[in-house]
């Protein structure tokens, strides 16, 4: 054993572990099979602009302990995240808030007047128990909102109907009867000033990183290299796929850089009819708020059911795949030397935020 803990992959999982364990006195090898380190966070500075190379990032939480944590490694900017959403050709305010809901009524000025409206289109649609995003989410803000800012748009994320997907999904996005576009209800939010890339560079300083390198290539060999494993990759490829393989959502990112200086003015435009191919269109740019290229650069996101060779992003945790998932996560059991972790490897929708809290708890369970 040359080591103490291979660690594979270097999201924010893996190298949040690396770190803590290196400071530890640990020996530690860290690997990934992509080019880069990072994982789903990585950015690339291209043009002048961080590039969000795997889609949009906004660091939020509601942990303080979690914000204090990643502060250590970078300074945030106070982005605020504020999705404009764009259907045929009416534009709105996201979340839903008063700003939406005056749009789309033109006699709606006060937060009793959209309380009104949304009671009445309820009372019309209310279900008891709803037992789909469909009906959840007409419970939540009527008809026409649904009609227009999500029935599409959840269709084409999830490739399903919205009477096929469980109610859960839509409770993420806040309902608020004020004037505040804010996405997320969180106390802290931001973006790292210079990329998350910086994040992952001061994790992994010192740390002995091998990138092109394939868990999978060399499985017996890695099994045997030291004493524990961190595994941050897919929980199913890990045990060649004995339950079945589990179902993900993946996306591909059609990016360009454009000769315009500003070209949608605002970092998140979400197309909320299923007529346009892709979900939304990222101006990275927006994140940031000093940055002088003369240029743009845009990311339109088409999400689709992966097969082998995409990358896995989504989990889809449905009662099929919950299943299969609890069988791989009682085999895992039996060697705890190997540890599962991350977004895949606990095959759970974690944003950054539980990621880190996830990490934090299994470094206190290693410690213990
Ligand atoms: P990953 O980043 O997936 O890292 C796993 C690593 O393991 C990868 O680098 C991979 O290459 C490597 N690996 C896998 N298999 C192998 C193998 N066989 N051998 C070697 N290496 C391997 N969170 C937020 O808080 N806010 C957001 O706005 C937000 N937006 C998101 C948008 C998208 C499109 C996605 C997909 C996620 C978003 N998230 C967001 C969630 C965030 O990306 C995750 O919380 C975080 O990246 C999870 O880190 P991780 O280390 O678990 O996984
Ligand atoms: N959603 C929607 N319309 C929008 C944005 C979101 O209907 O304009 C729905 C959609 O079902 C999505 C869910 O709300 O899956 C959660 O949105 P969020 O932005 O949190 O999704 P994420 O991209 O982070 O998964």
């Amino acid at each position: 054993m040359n080591y103490d803990y291979l660690i594979v992959g270097t999201g924010l999982f893996g190298s949040i572990l690396a770190y803590e364990l290196n400071r530890m006195g640990k020996k530690i090898l860290v690997i990934d099979k992509r080019n880069h380190i990072g994982g789903n966070i990585f950015t690339e500075k291209i043009e002048g602009i961080n590039v969000h190379k795997y889609g949009a990032h906004i660091f939020h939480t509601s942990n303080k302990e979690v914000w204090n944590y990643i502060n250590q490694f970078a300074e945030f900017n106070n982005y605020i995240n504020s999705p404009i959403a764009i259907y045929k050709d009416e534009l709105y305010n996201l979340p839903f808030n008063m700003n939406t809901f005056s749009k789309l009524w033109e006699d709606v000025i006060y937060p009793k007047d959209a309380i009104k409206k949304i009671e009445e289109e309820k009372k019309e649609y209310y279900v008891e128990n709803p037992k789909n995003l469909e009906e959840q989410a007409i419970n939540l803000v009527g008809y026409t909102i649904y009609d227009k800012l999500i029935k599409g748009y959840t269709a084409k994320q999830w490739g399903k109907t919205c009477k096929d997907l469980p109610p859960f999904i839509i409770k993420r996005l806040p309902v608020r009867f004020t004037y505040n576009n804010n996405y997320f209800n969180d106390r802290y939010q931001g973006i790292p000033i210079g990329g998350y890339t910086k994040i992952i560079e001061k994790m992994l300083d010192g740390i002995e990183v091998r990138l092109n390198t394939d868990f999978f290539d060399n499985k017996d060999e890695y099994l045997n290299i030291a004493k524990k494993i961190i595994y941050t990759g897919p929980i199913d490829q890990f045990y060649d796929y004995k339950f079945g393989q589990l179902e993900y959502r993946t996306i591909s990112f059609e990016t360009e850089v454009l000769n315009v200086d500003n070209y949608q003015g605002n970092a998140v435009v979400n197309f909320t009819d299923y007529e346009v191919p892709y979900t939304r269109i990222i101006e990275h740019k927006h994140f940031e708020f000093n940055t002088t290229s003369d240029k743009t650069i845009i990311s339109k996101e088409y999400s689709r059911l992966w097969k082998p060779g995409d990358e896995p992003y989504y989990p889809v945790n449905d009662e099929k795949n919950t299943n299969i998932f609890n069988k791989y996560k009682e085999l895992s059991k039996q060697n705890p030397n190997i540890i599962f972790g991350g977004r895949l490897g606990q095959y759970c929708y974690f944003d950054m935020d539980d990621t880190v809290e996830e990490a934090l708890k299994v470094l206190k369970e290693l410690r213990d």
